[in-house]
């Protein structure tokens, strides 16, 4: 299988970083028109340079917009036009003992994660239903089925995802549009390299040493024993994408290293 993307515009939430700019990259490389999306145009413009640097001629742009309100996605879906292939990317997660957690943080996170992708893909599907090939995917979480208890904030946002992909998936009967969520599992992404950074501070050692005992220690269930890197996200994103996976709708796909140890 040779997955070809050339004639499809992308748009990538959240892609000046991690897992949304391996998405970006691996969405351009196969020939997709890409639109990298972050709050700052320099970050954003950078991003471009970026995957202009490892991938010569790819076609990228850089639009910059704050997906956390209804403005920002506004202005986001009519910088980019017509789309064919949308991924609802940009999230926000952060670990934060509940009876601390303010009304503010859950409407954050619920705008930021959730009505995000739910404001874009009301502007962005009509039109891949009328020219009928499209594709939307929302980045979720391992945590929207095993919600960690140090962030229900977050896992409650992951699982929503998953109620608004499926819904979506619903109303594409019959035409060529498909709408999936994929579910990562600890990724080291630059917001986990923060992170894990700070751990890794507290705990005098060193970034690689508190990666490598994370996963083994928090998710002991996990087959895979690391985290997983951007790319083998990313990599699922692009077939999901591509024409090759028509038959794939309505799906929580798993990219999480098996820690969740049910069979379906
Ligand atoms: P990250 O922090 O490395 O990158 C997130 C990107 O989104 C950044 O470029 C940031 O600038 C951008 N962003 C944040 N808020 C934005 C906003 N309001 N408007 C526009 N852009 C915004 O994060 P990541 O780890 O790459 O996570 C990406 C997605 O993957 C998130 O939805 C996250 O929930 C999901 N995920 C991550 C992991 C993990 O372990 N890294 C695991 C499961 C799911």
């Amino acid at each position: 299988m040779k997955i070809d993307l050339s004639g499809k515009t992308a748009l990538v939430t959240g892609s000046t970083s991690g897992i949304g700019l391996a998405i970006a990259r691996g969405l351009a490389g196969p020939g997709a028109a890409v639109i990298v999306n972050g709050r700052a145009k320099p970050r954003a413009e950078d991003a471009t340079a970026q995957i202009r640097k490892t991938l010569a001629g790819a076609s990228v742009r850089a639009v910059a917009a704050d997906v956390a309100t209804a403005e920002g996605c506004a202005a986001l879906a009519r910088a980019a036009g017509e789309i064919d292939i949308l991924i609802n990317n940009a999230g926000i997660f952060e670990p934060k003992d509940f009876f601390e957690i303010p009304d503010a943080d859950w409407l954050r996170f619920y705008e930021v994660n959730v009505l995000s992708g739910v404001r874009l893909a009301r502007a962005l599907m009509p039109g891949m239903l009328k020219r009928n090939w499209g594709r939307v995917i929302f980045i979720s979480s391992e945590s929207a089925l095993q919600i960690p208890k140090e962030m229900i904030h977050y896992g409650m946002t992951k699982t929503a995802q998953l109620a608004v992909s499926r819904g979506l998936a619903e109303l594409t009967a019959g035409t060529g549009v498909t709408v999936n969520a994929v579910l990562p599992g600890p990724t080291r992404s630059d917001g986990v390299e923060t992170f894990i950074g700070e751990m890794a501070k507290a705990a005098n050692t060193t970034a690689d040493a508190m990666a490598e005992g994370f996963v083994k220690q928090h998710r002991p269930s996990s087959l895979l024993q690391r985290f997983a890197t951007v790319d083998e996200i990313a990599n699922m994103v692009v077939y999901a994408v591509s024409k090759e996976a028509s038959a794939t709708n309505g799906a929580a796909l798993r990219v999480e290293g098996g820690i969740l140890r049910s069979v379906a």
